[in-house]
């Protein structure tokens, strides 16, 4: 790039805070090994790469940390549609908060110019594909969590993390400079 040449935009994406380390979970803590394996993408976002936005919808609903874990007893979409229920694993309705947190997630991804949301799998708020299928004994469903949901609708890009990190290593030539990322342009 010469000195006249126009800045190459960096692409914005959303992320759960839990992928980049931030201890937001329900236990309290970071997304584990995910969390290291993110640690190369955060290499390249301070070399000039992509701009990772983390934020944590149950954070960002009013939920505190830790928090009792908590799972959709309905679809994320009848969640957001006013008829869905989450409840966590002391019976109490949860629900207002996953809502609040999924219209957060949203707001914070339209201000900051996203149009990508890398989202942990599984999780009640995040979960891309799967989610844990309201009956707290580890058993899942497939479908989308609340903020992913509500994300989806809105029109962003909504990937996990096993679905980005592939794409993340299958393109060549990282430069920090072009988009490291097609489906963004
Ligand atoms: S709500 Fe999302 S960001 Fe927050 S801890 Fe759960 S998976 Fe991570």
């Amino acid at each position: 790039m010469g000195l006249s040449d126009p800045p190459v935009p960096r692409p914005v994406i959303l992320i759960s805070g839990c992928l980049l380390g931030l201890r937001c979970t329900w236990r309290g803590q970071a997304a584990g090994a995910w969390s290291q394996r993110f640690q190369s993408l955060i290499r390249a976002a301070r070399e000039g790469g992509p701009v990772f936005i983390p934020a944590c919808p149950e954070q960002l609903g009013g939920l505190p940390t830790p928090r009792p874990p908590a799972e959709l007893m309905t679809s994320a979409s009848r969640v957001l549609d006013g008829n869905g229920l989450v409840l966590n694993g002391k019976g109490e309705d949860v629900t207002a908060a996953y809502r609040r947190g999924a219209a957060e997630a949203v707001h914070l991804a339209r201000v900051a110019g996203a149009r990508l949301a890398v989202l942990k799998e599984r999780s009640p708020s995040c979960g891309a594909r799967a989610v844990h299928a309201g009956l707290f004994n580890g058993a899942l469903a497939g479908g989308r969590g609340v903020a992913a949901e509500a994300l989806h609708r809105e029109g962003f890009i909504v990937l996990d993390e096993e679905e980005f990190l592939r794409l993340w290593r299958a393109t060549p030539n990282w430069s920090g400079l072009d988009n490291p990322l097609p489906f963004l342009s």
